[in-house]
């Protein structure tokens, strides 16, 4: 008799979870809302006039633990210059079979020209595909990432590239919070900067979903604990 118990007795937790908020979704029809500084696929960004903001000084190759950037300069042609620096970046590459989107070359960056979107679901059937070049990273006319057709970009995937960047600039010093330090891009103008580790993060202003907010319940420790199966407090 206490087997059949124990049988029936193995469906508690089930119905138990019948009643309550379900916290999958349909993936991959349905995306979960992006972290402000989601870390996704590069893009090469240009200034509000068109010009590129990569110099080629290679900064972002050099600090790449994965060593799958390659990046080539070259003097900018005095009449028709590519960038307002002295040379540009004439060859830009990311190799995604390599990179673990660390973004220490969006901190290196010293124009703010290598940024992420907040797309990661690209996926390749050929090493070609998997090689970036600089033709596919630069932003388009109107300052948005272009898109390849094994991407899967979905609403705010392409906005507010370089979350990260604005959220450690300068070195994460306090004092900095709320400054503006970076320059204007083609099509979006002068981003707005993200408002430290505080409650006053303006999520609409940065084009960013509140999912702190849609997380909350799981991270409630009565509810925590019962799904692990653990003691109530
Ligand atoms: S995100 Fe990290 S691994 Fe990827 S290209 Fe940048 S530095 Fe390299
Ligand atoms: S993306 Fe930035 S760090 Fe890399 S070569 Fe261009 S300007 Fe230098």
């Amino acid at each position: 008799m206490s087997r059949v118990w124990d049988f029936f007795g193995g469906f508690r937790l089930t119905f138990r979870h019948l009643s309550r908020p379900r916290v999958t979704r349909g993936y991959p029809e349905e995306k979960r809302p992006k972290q402000p500084r989601q870390h996704g696929r590069h893009v090469l960004n240009r200034y509000e006039d068109g010009m590129e903001k990569c110099i080629g000084c290679e900064l972002c190759a050099g600090v790449c633990p994965a060593k799958c950037i390659y990046v080539r300069g070259l003097d900018n042609p005095p009449d028709h210059p590519v960038s307002p620096g002295e040379r540009y970046g004439y060859v830009y590459e990311i190799n995604y079979l390599r990179c673990i989107h660390c973004d220490l070359c969006v901190e290196a960056c010293p124009t703010q020209a290598i940024t992420e979107s907040k797309l990661f679901e690209f996926s390749f059937t050929n090493r070609a595909d998997a090689i970036y070049q600089k033709s596919q990273l630069l932003v388009d006319d109107q300052g948005f990432p272009q898109r390849m057709p094994w991407e899967d970009w979905r609403e705010g995937e392409a906005a507010m590239t370089g979350g990260w960047m604005r959220a450690t600039s300068p070195a994460g010093d306090a004092s900095f919070e709320g400054l503006v330090q970076w320059s204007g891009e083609l099509g979006v103008g002068v981003r707005v900067p993200e408002a430290g580790q505080g409650d006053s993060r303006d999520d609409a202003a940065t084009g960013t979903k509140a999912l702190r907010v849609e997380f909350a319940k799981h991270f409630d420790p009565d509810q925590r604990e019962d799904r692990r199966g653990g003691p109530k407090k």
